[in-house]
């Protein structure tokens, strides 16, 4: 199965809030460089663009016909090549994107660059090469750190991504964006899995209505010992 997208492709919404902790971490930082890496058919540069004119130094897409259909692997052993070739020492991606939303890339882009893996923050900081995160939890949240380099996956609606300005519009046309293809990298892939079926979510049951004309008690546990409730 092909991935089509008849429309230009845009900034995955969770992708938003990754780029404004980066936007953050760097401001606080005193001017790290923020580079947005994207794989994406075509070389789309639509949706790098908007993460630009938030304020992002730079941009690498990587397109390549050999992509066409690629797993959540291949797209993670694409993006960990990439994150070396750049020399990041922070990857920062969403907890799951919103169309494969398989949520594996980011721990896949770690084990590949044997880095470790923090995940679900709803929080960052850093400390010199040290990055704190605290971890989303049912209950709370855990603090969890590792030296750098590291990956840290953000859950969604933890900042306010920032609108860009007209003057970030204007200046990320200017902004660096590379475009590689898999043989740039180094890298033949190998597509394993494949999504062979798209099913439409089961239509939910119409409910039964019981009109009360007296009965109705004695016909509602009728009903629920029918479908085993009770
Ligand atoms: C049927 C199908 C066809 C596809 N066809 C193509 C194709 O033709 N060309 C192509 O380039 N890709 C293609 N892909 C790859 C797809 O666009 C996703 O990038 C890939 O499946 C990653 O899996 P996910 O969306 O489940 O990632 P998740 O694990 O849910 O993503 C988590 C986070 O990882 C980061 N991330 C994930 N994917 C990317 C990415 N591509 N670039 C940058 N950051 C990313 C984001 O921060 C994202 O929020 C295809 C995928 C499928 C399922």
């Amino acid at each position: 199965m092909r991935l089509t997208r008849g429309a230009k492709a845009i900034l995955d919404d969770s992708d938003a809030y990754g780029v404004e902790i980066a936007l953050r971490l760097a401001e606080a930082a005193g001017g790290a460089e923020v580079i947005l890496v994207s794989m994406a058919p075509n070389q789309e540069v639509q949706g790098v663009r908007t993460g630009l004119a938030m304020g992002a130094t730079s941009a690498v897409v990587i397109s390549d016909p050999a992509l066409a259909g690629a797993d959540a692997l291949t797209t993670a052993k694409v993006l960990a090549s990439a994150a070396q070739r750049v020399g990041a020492d922070l990857v920062i991606a969403a907890t799951e994107s919103t169309d494969g939303y398989t949520g594996t890339v980011p721990a896949q882009i770690a084990a590949l660059l044997e880095w470790p893996a923090l995940t679900f923050a709803k929080q960052i900081e850093l400390r010199g090469t040290t990055v704190s995160i605290q971890r989303q939890t049912e209950d709370g949240y855990d603090v969890v750190e590792a030296d750098l380099p590291a990956v840290v996956s953000v859950t969604a609606g933890v900042v306010e991504p920032r609108y860009p300005s007209f003057k970030g519009i204007m200046s990320a046309k200017s902004k660096p964006v590379e475009q590689l293809t898999l043989a740039d990298l180094g890298l033949s892939v190998e597509i394993r899995e494949q999504v062979v079926a798209v099913e439409d979510a089961e239509a939910r049951a119409a409910g039964q209505i019981v009109e009360d004309d007296g009965s109705a008690e004695t016909e509602i546990i009728n009903y629920l010992a029918q479908i085993k409730v009770l």
